[in-house]
C-alpha cells in the first residue's frame, strides 16, 4: 500500500509538474505575443431583426502565434486570468476596437455599436473605470458607440460593489450587456438594480428554441422580460433560419450568430460596413 501511494504521488507530482509548465509556457508566450502584437481582434455581426441591417460588432480577440496559427480565445483566456495577463490583453483589445471602430466612422461609414467582452479580473480591478475613461479620450469615440459585455457571475460576489462599478460605466455613457444570460446564478431579484442597456440570451438556449417547446419558453421569456425593463435583448448563436424566424416573431431586437456570419477579420468587417448589411 505504502509503495503504490508512492507511486501514485509521484505520478501525481509529475502530472502537476507538467501541468505547470504547460501554464508557464504559455504565459510567457503570450507575454510575448502583447510585446510583439500577436493578438487581434475579429468582429461578428449583430444585425437588427427588423430589418437584417448590420448594427454593431461583438469584438473576439484572436492570437496569431507565429508557430502554432491562430489560437481561440478558449485556449488562453482562463489562463490569461489566472496569472492576471488578461488586464493588459483586455486593455489592449479594448483600445484596438475602439480605434477600429473610430477609424471606421473616420470614413464615413455608417456608425455601428462595438461590443467588447471584460473579464471577472478587469471589471474587478481598480483601474478598470481609468483605463475605459482613458481609451474614450485617446481614441474620441463617442462612448454611446461602446458597449463592455460582462457576465452574471461577476456581479453577484460583491453587489453593492458591482453595482456602483456599473453606475461609473454608464455615467461614461457606455452601454453595459449581462452576456449569457440566464446561465449564471440567477439574479432576477437583482436585475432591477443593475444599471444595464441589454440583456444577451445565452446560445445554449438559442439552439433549442426550435426543438424544445420549454426552451422556447424560456427564451420568450427572457424576451418579454427585456422589453418589461427596457433593455435591448441580443440573441447570440443563431445559427440557422428557425432560430432567427423564432426571434424575429417574438419580438428579439437584435441577432448574433453563424446564420448571418462568423467573427471575421476587421478588413472584412469593413466590407460588411460598407455594404451596411452582412453578405
Ligand atoms: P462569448 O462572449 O459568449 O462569445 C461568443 C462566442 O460564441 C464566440 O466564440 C463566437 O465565435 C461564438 N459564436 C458566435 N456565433 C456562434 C454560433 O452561431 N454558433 C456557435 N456555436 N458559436 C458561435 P470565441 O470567439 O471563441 O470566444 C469564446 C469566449 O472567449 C467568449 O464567449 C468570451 O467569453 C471569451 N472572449 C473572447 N474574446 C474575449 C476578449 O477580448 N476578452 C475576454 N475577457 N474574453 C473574450
Ligand atoms: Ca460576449
Ligand atoms: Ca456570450
Ligand atoms: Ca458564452
Amino acid at each position: 500500500a505504502k509503495v503504490s501511494g508512492r507511486n501514485q504521488y509521484q505520478f501525481f507530482s509529475k502530472d502537476m509538474n507538467r501541468k505547470a509548465k504547460v501554464r508557464l509556457d504559455l504565459e510567457s508566450r503570450m507575454r510575448r505575443a502583447l510585446v510583439n502584437e500577436e493578438f487581434t481582434v475579429f468582429y461578428q455581426p449583430k444585425v437588427s431583426a427588423d430589418d437584417d441591417r448590420l448594427v454593431g460588432a461583438e469584438a473576439l480577440v484572436r492570437w496569431i502565434d507565429p508557430d502554432k496559427g491562430m489560437i481561440g480565445p478558449g485556449e488562453f483566456i482562463p489562463v490569461a486570468e489566472e496569472t492576471g495577463l488578461i488586464e493588459q490583453i483586455g486593455s489592449w483589445v479594448l483600445r484596438r476596437s475602439c480605434e477600429q471602430t473610430i477609424g471606421w466612422q473616420k470614413m464615413g461609414l455608417s456608425p455601428v455599436k462595438v461590443s467588447v467582452n471584460v473579464s471577472a479580473r478587469q471589471f474587478r480591478s481598480r483601474a478598470f473605470i481609468d483605463i475605459v475613461t482613458g481609451v474614450l479620450g485617446d481614441t474620441g469615440l463617442d462612448p454611446k458607440w461602446l458597449e463592455l459585455e460582462i457576465t452574471e457571475s461577476m456581479l453577484m460576489n460583491d453587489v453593492e460593489s458591482a453595482v456602483r462599478k456599473m453606475g461609473a460605466i454608464r455615467d461614461l455613457g457606455v452601454g453595459l450587456s449581462i452576456d449569457d444570460f440566464g446561465t449564471g446564478y440567477s439574479s432576477l431579484s437583482y436585475l432591477g438594480r443593475f444599471p444595464i442597456t441589454t440583456l444577451k440570451i445565452d446560445r445554449a438556449f438559442i439552439a433549442d428554441v426550435d426543438t424544445n417547446p420549454k426552451t422556447a419558453e424560456i427564451a420568450r421569456a427572457i424576451i418579454g422580460l427585456s422589453q418589461g425593463l427596457n433593455l435591448e435583448v441580443v440573441a447570440e448563436g443563431c445559427e440557422i433560419s428557425e432560430h432567427v424566424a423564432f426571434l424575429k416573431e417574438h419580438g428579439c431586437s437584435t441577432i448574433q450568430g453563424y446564420y448571418y456570419s462568423k467573427p471575421v477579420p476587421a478588413e472584412q468587417f469593413q466590407q460588411m460596413l460598407q455594404a451596411g448589411r452582412v453578405p
